[in-house]
């Protein structure tokens, strides 16, 4: 495939690694996922270098599941946060041997019974309900176990309405599902501590409030729930261990060149680890690690104007990348065009400056990108979608229309030759 200079709505153009894969691929291959693993494991690293030492980095594995990233992860992450059991069986056969933090509202029985069998250390309790399940359990299965299993509370915490603004998805400091409610607090460290759970020790509180909330947000965030964790602490006499602040750190898809402050943020977790000596202070990001290292790549089929705007149809769509769809954003992309066209019909292609990327389902919310500037984008030419590394794939409805799966591939920088 020849390919001339490309067009890209921003600065989430592929690497040359993937650039060169997707050199590789014929338009059948097409829809294919591609993930930079070194561009992964070097954005990891420098997450990782921003947080003081004391702050333990867990993965929520829900952002981006697939082995190859989760090994990529494993050197600069403590652990992974898991929330299903299966999540815990593939997380713990992918990266055998790493702490396992089991969160999640509705955890089965079964599923308790089944983290309790493989050793998970931490569980994150979302009810009281489920406090007393997981004792009960407990009880009958830690006889072969090393370590007493930690609990750490959940708790639906008030927000300040200041952070609550930027975050396009609060979990707590309104009525949610989500945790315990702060006024069962009392309650549940008592059954923790009165001798009532004798298989589970007490470890800590939890807290993931809201989601796309920059730094000074999440360090607000942050101080705000560490602050009630050592009154709660205080007022029932029992030392508090730990303390997880949860994910949710933002990721901007309209302008995908600004990232989420780790300098800043790390620099207030310090000063917040050193207000509390001996307490160790946990983050469990999901999105803002993984979003950035993967692209959903595929042709245009297809270019057409209606109403006087301009479309282009692209092999695919939202059934393998719901992103979009499910945050009403403009997927960003980079347009690359292809010269070649060998098929004996005549090609399509735009008037205008701007043109609208859809996919192939029959439903006008399969919308990927809208008013993308493409000028003269013809049938053949390709789009890699940038920032698909979360929340992308498998959060997406792949059956509906029955369509061919996407290709998935995992480069790293050895794969680009320089030209
Ligand atoms: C989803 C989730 C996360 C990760 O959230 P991101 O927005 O991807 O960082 C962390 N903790 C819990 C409990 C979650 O449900």
């Amino acid at each position: 495939m020849t390919t001339s200079t490309s067009t890209s709505t921003s600065t989430s153009a592929p690497t040359p690694a993937v650039r060169d894969r997707l050199a590789t691929l014929d338009g059948t291959e097409l829809p294919a996922y591609l993930y930079d693993l070194t561009a992964l494991a070097e954005h990891a690293a420098a997450v990782r270098a921003a947080l003081p030492e004391r702050v333990e980095l867990y993965y929520a594995a829900k952002a981006n599941p697939e082995p190859e990233i989760l090994a990529a992860l494993g050197p600069y992450v403590d652990g992974y946060e898991v929330s299903s059991g299966g999540e815990l069986a593939h997380v713990a056969k992918a990266v055998p041997g790493r702490a396992l933090a089991f969160s999640g509202p509705g955890k089965t029985p079964a599923e308790l019974a089944a983290a309790l069998e493989l050793g998970v250390e931490r569980f994150h309790v979302e009810s009281l309900h489920e406090l007393r399940v997981l004792a009960a359990l407990a009880a009958r299965t830690t006889s072969g176990r090393e370590a007493v299993p930690g609990v750490l509370l959940r708790f639906n915490l008030p927000l300040a309405a200041a952070s609550l603004e930027g975050s396009s998805l609060a979990m707590g400091g309104r009525p949610t599902p989500f945790g315990l409610d702060p006024a069962e607090a009392d309650e549940a460290v008592r059954l923790l501590t009165d001798g009532t759970c004798p298989g589970l020790r007490l470890l800590g509180v939890h807290a993931h409030l809201a989601s796309g909330l920059d730094a000074p947000e999440q360090l607000a965030v942050a101080e705000s729930v560490v602050t009630w964790a050592a009154d709660l602490a205080v007022r029932h006499r029992v030392p508090l261990a730990e303390v997880n602040m949860g994910g949710g750190m933002s990721v901007d898809y309209a302008a995908p060149a600004t990232r989420f402050d780790w300098t800043s943020y790390g620099a207030g977790l310090a000063r917040l680890a050193d207000a509390h000596p001996g307490l160790t202070l946990r983050i469990e990001p999901g999105r803002a690690l993984t979003a950035y290292c993967g692209w959903y790549a595929t042709e245009v089929l297809d270019v057409k104007r209606s109403h006087g705007e301009e479309f282009a149809v692209v092999r695919g769509g939202t059934h393998h990348m719901r992103t979009p769809a499910t945050k009403g954003h403009d997927q960003p992309c980079t347009v690359i065009p292809v010269s070649e066209w060998p098929h004996p019909w005549s090609r399509p292609a735009a008037a205008g400056q701007r043109v609208t990327l859809t996919g192939q389902l029959c439903t006008p919310k399969d919308l990927l990108s809208r008013n993308v500037p493409a000028p003269g984008l013809r049938a053949g030419d390709r789009v890699a979608f940038g920032l698909a590394g979360a929340y992308a794939w498998n959060i997406s409805h792949h059956d509906f229309l029955m369509h061919p799966r996407p290709g998935f591939h995992f480069v790293t920088s050895s794969d680009h030759t320089p030209d």
